[in-house]
């Protein structure tokens, strides 16, 4: 069913302490984009929010911490599974934003996609635990006795999210996926001009039945005093104006608490065509395409849209044209009709206030050389058709790098030389995004060393990586999103960085056996058990962190190393060339290749018949520390590191590989990586 067509204008509904509740005063009326009519009537009043807290505190974050990583990540899987499959009627819902169809599925199925990468970082980076391990053992005496390690834990509170009205879906996902993976419970609160999508999604989520009690909660409307009762356990993730991020972050609570505060703001982002693409070349083309579709997807509301535009001002005539042209042929109109490439801008506030700052733009030097504020391309609903300016002064200009439209407008500019370029997309004070159109390395290089520290995401666009790109203003869920200064200073999502934004990092110390058994990892220094049953016929469920096989002994000889190199075809010098390998400054005469050390240490550890051990999947960490001559021995001790169950037929064992000469030295250290049975 359209749900936006029913006769009576639709009431949301909030979700509190797991149970559907209906404001009874002080709704809202909720426009069409497209039509302009009430099509939902949506407020929060009467919710008790230190209840919720409570609940999410009490409930939902003990219920969350109780499962590991992996049992989360698979809840995220399924939470996708279950939009996915409902996705048509959001899809419909979605048209009265104004999205489009493409608008749509950035929205709806890259919301979904969001929640499934974190599903599989979580299931493959992220431990089938509960304490996430930050960096290696820090040896902090002599003796060994005494180590540092640093690791994460679960925030005890709840996560605030405050989500903007642009992306319904995807801004609640992609807010979402890292918070339940990092075992923390939501309020999520959506904007009021689009939130019956949002509640659609989150109703979805909710009859999927997947989440334990308490783990999300809904406000369809004002936050009440909800922020009178954050503690320091609690996060507050917000998207939206700069102006209410100020007004939240300085929250007395939030100052006083030190609650976290994340925050994606406005973002005057910047596109600069290279100084070396020229008209003709594919990067001028590419460069004009990718500024007319930032103005024209989601109607240009879309915090990482390109708002000032770039080029060498030997080109900027032709940039303009080109783009004109291209502006020239948007469709602009009810998503629903055939042929129609940009549909409306969200609410009638958001119309007023494009137009708003598009007369500051006139005001402060800017010109329009394409499109009509004040055009009415279709019927009531909130349409406006793209607008591009032009300042020829960008210096004398300041309005085009302080006002953003958040809606289809673009100012484009001309650059002096690198540097200017540098400098003017700089000027923006902070960006979400910033793309650069060059076929130049060497561009691209200065480009980078003079704008990184401005910006949190740079897009390096040529030909090369064009068909596959994924564009200007795609936000990536294993990329950070974030930007400093103007941009709000948060960070978001960027695979397990995003996690550990709702995590606390604590530096252990203690010894290696007391943090070992903490962590869930062997740490050098702690017990190395062994038993009589050889490790390799254990499954992993009986195979006890430590627990250790110590092997025989066995010489290398000279004619072990040529056998090797004979049959490898590997005659580096070190291993071939007597007087070459002494006259290096590393050796004292021909050594054992590295590779016949991992060889013979295998031949020593492997236990051969078929068992648990169903395949070597890697090596990681691989250091040879002594040489190994002809004549000495080797041994190797087999620890069982860590280990971590995929599914019912599969898991990984991480074994910490020791081999050692007949000294005692350290020949070689790895990581040694096995598929098992659980
Ligand atoms: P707002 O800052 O007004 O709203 C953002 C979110 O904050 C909404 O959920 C809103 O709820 C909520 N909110 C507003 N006031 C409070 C408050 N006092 N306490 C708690 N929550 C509050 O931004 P808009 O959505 O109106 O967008 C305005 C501008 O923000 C855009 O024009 C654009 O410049 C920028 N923006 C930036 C985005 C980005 O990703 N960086 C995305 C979207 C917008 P409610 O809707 O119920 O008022």
């Amino acid at each position: 069913m359209d749900r936006t067509e029913s006769m009576k204008p639709l009431k949301l509904l909030n979700y509190a302490q797991d149970r559907w509740y209906g404001a009874e005063s002080a709704l809202a009326p909720v426009e069409s984009a497209l039509t302009g009519e009430t099509i939902a009537m949506t407020g929060s009043g009467g919710l008790d929010f230190k209840a919720m807290l409570d609940h999410a505190r009490d409930v939902g974050g003990p219920a969350l911490r109780r499962m590991t990583f992996h049992e989360r990540a698979w809840m995220l899987k399924h939470l996708a599974n279950a939009v996915m499959a409902r996705k048509e009627e959001l899809y419909e819902l979605s048209y009265s934003t104004g999205a489009t169809r493409t608008d749509g599925w950035i929205d709806i199925e890259g919301g979904a996609g969001t929640l499934f990468s974190f599903s599989s970082k979580g299931r493959r980076e992220l431990p089938n635990g509960r304490v996430l391990i930050d960096g290696a053992m820090e040896p902090l005496s002599k003796g060994g006795s005494f180590v540092g390690q640093h690791v994460y834990t679960s925030l005890q509170g709840v996560a605030v999210h405050i989500n903007a009205f642009n992306f319904p879906v995807w801004g609640m996902l992609e807010k979402l996926g890292p918070t339940l993976l990092a075992g923390v419970p939501a309020i999520v609160k959506p904007a009021s001009a689009t939130g019956y999508l949002a509640e659609a999604a989150f109703r979805i989520m909710i009859e999927a039945d997947i989440l334990p009690p308490g783990a999300l909660q809904l406000v369809m409307g004002g936050v009440g005093d909800l922020l009178d009762h954050l503690t320091l356990q609690d996060v507050v993730s917000f998207t939206g104006s700069a102006q209410t991020a100020m007004k939240l972050q300085t929250h007395p609570v939030i100052a006083r608490e030190s609650v976290r505060f994340i925050a994606e703001r406005d973002s005057l982002n910047a596109s600069v065509l290279g100084p070396d693409a020229a008209p003709g070349t594919p990067e001028f083309d590419l460069f004009v395409k990718e500024v007319a579709r930032e103005m024209t997807v989601k109607a240009g509301q879309k915090c990482t849209a390109i708002r000032r535009a770039m080029a060498p001002a030997e080109h900027i005539d032709a940039v303009q044209e080109a783009l004109s042209a291209r502006l020239a042929r948007v469709r602009v109109g009810d998503p629903r009709e055939e042929g129609v490439t940009m549909g409306a801008l969200a609410s009638r506030a958001q119309l007023a206030s494009v137009r708003e700052a598009v007369q500051k733009l006139v005001e402060g030097e800017a010109r329009i050389v394409s499109g009509d504020p004040d055009s009415t391309p279709s019927g009531n609903g909130f349409f406006l058709r793209p607008i591009l300016l032009r300042t020829d002064d960008p210096w004398g200009s300041p309005a085009v790098h302080d006002v953003e439209p958040f809606g289809p407008v673009s100012t484009i500019m001309p650059y002096r030389d690198l540097g200017d370029a540098v400098a003017l997309a700089n000027r923006g004070m902070g960006s979400l995004a910033l793309s650069l159109f060059t076929n130049d390395a060497a561009v691209a290089e200065e480009f980078v060393l003079g704008a990184g520290a401005y910006h949190g995401r740079m897009l390096i666009l040529d030909r090369t990586s064009a068909g596959e790109s994924t564009g200007h203003g795609s936000p990536l869920p294993v990329l950070v999103h974030g930007g400093p200064g103007r941009a709000g200073g948060g960070e978001e999502m960027g695979g397990v960085r995003g996690v550990v934004h709702y995590m606390q990092r604590t530096a252990l110390q203690g010894s290696p056996a007391a943090l070992s058994a903490v962590i869930g990892q062997w740490l050098p220094g702690a017990a190395k058990p062994e038993g009589e049953v050889h490790p390799f016929r254990r499954r992993i469920s009986e195979l006890d962190i430590g627990y250790t096989l110590k092997t025989a002994s066995r010489t290398v000889t000279l004619e072990d190393i040529e056998h090797f190199a004979a049959f490898t075809g590997d005659n580096f010098y070190a291993h071939m060339n007597e007087d070459a390998a002494k006259a290096s400054p590393i050796f004292e005469g021909r050594v054992a290749h590295g590779y016949l050390i991992l060889s013979f240490a295998a031949g020593l550890f492997v236990d051969p018949d078929p068992g648990p051990v169903l395949a070597n999947t890697g090596l990681e960490n691989l250091r040879f520390q002594t040489p190994l001559y002809p004549g000495d021995s080797m041994r190797v001790e087999l620890t069982v590191k860590s280990k971590s169950v995929r599914d019912e037929e599969r898991g990984e064992v991480r074994w910490a590989v020791y081999v050692y000469n007949q000294k005692d030295e350290v020949v070689a250290t790895y990581d040694l990586l096995t598929m098992n049975t659980p």
